[in-house]
């Protein structure tokens, strides 16, 4: 009997529902340390509009592809948990070490997306990274839906993207997005922060497909 409520007692110090990666279904992290190893490094990507710098942690592949989409369509925290480490280490690599040092946001998924999933997976990236790094980070933009294209310039309805910043702004800001694509949306954030009065920003992404011109 005391055997069998010690073996009780100490697996309530395990987690009841183990993280599993999900390549290998190794339990501990997802991706677990060996997975990791498989990732192709970004960093750098391509000059995208309104942004000083932008940089990636990993490319967009076959390895990274089916982490992103758990965290992005079944709200799975452990691929940002896992990477938040490696997310925050390459933004002092781009920022500098300083403290509390540029505030961090990120560029809003559209309202109706943000309500289907119960979640924003670029807020969960910003904040994850903030925690962890002790950086400050706030809601500084709005998503228009996107439907309404009149009183737009060509490049805004070409990409249906428009955000709206919530206050001014000062200094440096570094928006996060989970991946960058042609890097539109995090140009229509950029932009945006720039109206409110950001003097640099800097775009840092999970993952990049790897079809852009590197710098
Ligand atoms: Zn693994």
């Amino acid at each position: 009997m005391l055997r069998r409520l010690r073996a009780f007692v100490n697996s309530l110090a395990e987690p009841w529902f183990p993280t599993l990666c999900l390549r290998c279904g190794v339990v501990g992290t997802s991706p677990c340390p060996e997975c990791s190893e498989e990732f192709t490094p970004a960093h750098v990507v391509g000059e995208t509009a309104h942004l000083d710098a932008v940089v990636a942690l990993v490319v967009y592949d076959e390895v990274s592809r089916p982490f992103i989409a758990d965290l992005k369509f079944r709200g799975k925290w452990a691929t940002v948990q896992a990477f938040t480490p490696a997310m925050s280490f390459l933004l002092d690599e781009c920022i500098g070490t300083e403290r509390p040092g540029p505030v961090l946001t990120w560029a809003p998924t559209t309202p109706t997306r943000a309500r289907q999933r119960g979640f924003d997976q670029a807020e969960v990236i910003a904040r994850h990274v903030a925690h962890y790094s002790g950086r400050p980070v706030l809601k500084l933009l709005d998503r228009r839906p996107g439907e309404h294209q009149t009183g737009r310039s060509r490049s805004e309805r070409s990409t249906g993207i428009h955000f709206d910043p919530r206050r001014p702004v000062y200094g440096a800001i570094v928006v996060f997005d989970d991946v960058v694509t042609t890097g539109s949306t995090l140009s229509a954030a950029a932009q945006a922060l720039r109206f409110a009065g950001a003097s640099a920003v800097v775009g840092v992404t999970l993952a990049a497909t790897p079809d852009r011109p590197k710098r």
